[in-house]
């Protein structure tokens, strides 16, 4: 988490963005919340609170993703992806042994068409941690990258910890 919060603002965007690099990599008050937001901390109007390292909020897990869960809502998009996956082609395979005047080819169908809808957004989700970046931010990185320094690597760890066990399991791996 401490490699986070040292990350050295950038004075140079002349952007005016909320999200611009330089609102974001500076200690700024939060008015909503009467407090400090450390770096790369947004709040959330629909939580009414501050998250850290906001990426955005779900309304399908009712909470936001940040610092703390994002490894774990990566985690959910992987396992319901192949979940639903498994289901569908599975249905389909078996499509005329399991009924043949049914739906069952329709479920088939659903299921791998929201197996791979998930899909992207899971493949969208590990680029993203990758890079230690997060979607609210995506605009602004894409710009002016001041983690291009960092290797895959360290970005990964950063979000899911150094043991490799930990990044499949809903666990909270070290650091965060
Ligand atoms: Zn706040
Ligand atoms: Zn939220």
């Amino acid at each position: 988490m401490l490699a986070l919060l040292t990350v050295q603002p950038d004075n140079n965007s002349t952007t005016g963005n909320y999200f611009s690099i330089e609102n974001t990599y500076n200690y700024r008050f939060c008015y909503k919340c009467q407090g400090i937001k450390p770096p790369r901390t947004h709040h959330c109007s629909i939580c009414n609170e501050c998250t850290m390292k906001m990426d955005h909020h779900c309304p399908w897990v009712g909470n936001c993703v940040g610092l703390r869960n994002h490894k774990f809502f990566w985690q959910f998009l992987l396992y319901a992806m192949l979940g639903l996956l498994h289901e569908g082609i599975s249905l389909k395979i078996n499509e005329s042994r399991l009924s043949p005047a049914g739906n069952i080819g329709l479920w088939g169908l659903m299921g791998i068409a929201f197996g791979c809808t998930i899909g992207f957004m899971w493949i969208f989700h590990t680029i993203l941690l990758c890079k230690n970046w997060s979607s609210l931010e995506m605009a602004e990185l894409g710009k002016n990258d001041i983690f291009a320094h960092q290797s895959v690597s360290e970005s990964w760890k950063q979000a899911f910890g150094e043991n490799r066990i930990y990044w499949f399991l809903p666990i909270r791996s070290p650091p965060v």
